[in-house]
């Protein structure tokens, strides 16, 4: 009999297998609190639960992490990890400790679609998506590995989320759950580079989760060179999507923008920046970009990132500078896969 693995399982479906093992569903919260309050793993470490019950746990299910493949220790503190999944597949997962907060960037796909043309993992092409247990799997696995607590989580690992909406939304789920992770839905963000149905989508979840919209470019004769998903939706369809969420959710959007040098990062740019986001409830990210030595784009001047910034705020555009984290360890999306390329593991681990 195929074992079923738990984790990634709802209280629904734990009730379900209990009800299989003829055991009494209160077991099925129990079982989630060893998992995701006190990281327990294995079934007979979990003392409330007799042992005819652990024993039966033993036979009919299981419980995987991701195994930490390598990892690497920025000297600003940012871990960057790359896990493997069952099937040998890698993916990366970064946590980025600051002040109170422990933030994890996770992936919600193996490889990704929309090939956007500074990222690294653009090249590297799309395998499949990531299921529920895999995603809440990277959380557990890295609080495992790091002995910390995840206060927030971000989808700007690898893939793109909203190309995976359905697990992307249980995983949700778990992570905010009482039973589950616990994290309130406010540190949670979304990010995508801008799936029109999928944003139009996730407003009418009713979640408090934050919207991140990587928008990287200002006008579309630009957007359309570096991010392919534009001449599908374009900005006009993309910003109406934009506000229209706002109005039905009343949250405010954040909007990701990566200077590239010479590209992107004039002064005109951020006017044409200002213009396009004038009335819509959100903040803007500016992120010196991380450069991908195969895709030649390089990133801003200091200067020019903040001659951009105060552009922007002439216009009444609040933007923050987002400090580059880990950019000794190739922190920047894909960077550290491109890197190990097959033979991950080795001579790259840092602990
Ligand atoms: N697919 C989603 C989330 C994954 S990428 C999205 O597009 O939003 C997370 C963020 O990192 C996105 O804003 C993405 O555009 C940005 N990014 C990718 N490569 C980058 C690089 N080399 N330097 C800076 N930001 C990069």
């Amino acid at each position: 009999m195929e074992k079923v693995q738990l984790i990634g399982a709802d209280l629904a479906t734990l009730q379900e297998l209990m009800s299989t093992l003829k055991e009494p569903p209160f077991r099925a919260k129990q079982i989630m609190q060893w998992i995701y309050h006190r990281g327990r793993f294995d079934f007979q470490q979990m003392g409330n639960l007799p042992k005819t019950l652990r024993d039966k746990l033993d036979e009919a299910a299981s419980i995987e992490l991701p195994r930490v493949a390598a990892r690497r220790i920025s000297r600003d503190g940012t871990h960057k990890y790359l896990l493997q999944l069952e099937d040998g597949a890698t993916i990366e997962a970064v946590f980025i400790p600051e002040g109170n907060r422990r933030t994890l960037c996770v992936s919600s796909q193996v490889g990704c679609p929309m090939d956007c043309r500074f990222c690294a993992t653009g090249t590297q092409g799309f395998r499949r998506n990531l299921t529920v247990g895999e995603m809440v799997g990277q959380v557990l696995a890295v609080q495992r590995d790091s002995k910390e607590k995840i206060t927030n989580i971000v989808l700007m690992g690898m893939g793109e989320p909203l190309a995976n909406y359905e697990q992307v939304m249980g995983a949700i789920r778990l992570w905010n759950d009482p039973l589950g992770l616990e994290i309130a839905a406010r540190r949670l963000t979304v990010s995508t580079c801008g799936l029109v149905p999928g944003i139009k989508r996730l407003s009418r979840e009713g979640l408090q989760v934050v919207l991140a919209v990587s928008l990287h470019a200002p006008n579309d004769e630009l957007r359309n060179q570096i991010m392919p998903i534009n001449r599908r939706y374009n900005l006009a369809q993309l910003m109406k999507a934009c506000r229209e969420y706002v109005e039905t959710t009343n949250r405010r959007i954040t909007f990701e923008y990566a200077l590239m040098r010479d590209f992107n990062d004039s002064p005109e740019h951020a006017r044409q920046l200002a213009q396009l986001v004038k009335g819509i409830l959100c903040h803007v990210n500016l992120i010196p970009l991380n450069p991908v030595a195969a895709h030649g784009w390089a990133s801003s001047t200091k200067e020019q990132v903040l001659l951009f910034q105060k552009e922007l705020a002439k216009h009444n555009i609040e933007a923050t500078i987002r400090a580059e984290r880990g950019a000794d360890i190739e922190a920047a999306c894909g960077q550290l896969k491109s890197r190990l390329g097959g033979k991950e593991g080795g001579n790259e681990h840092s602990g």
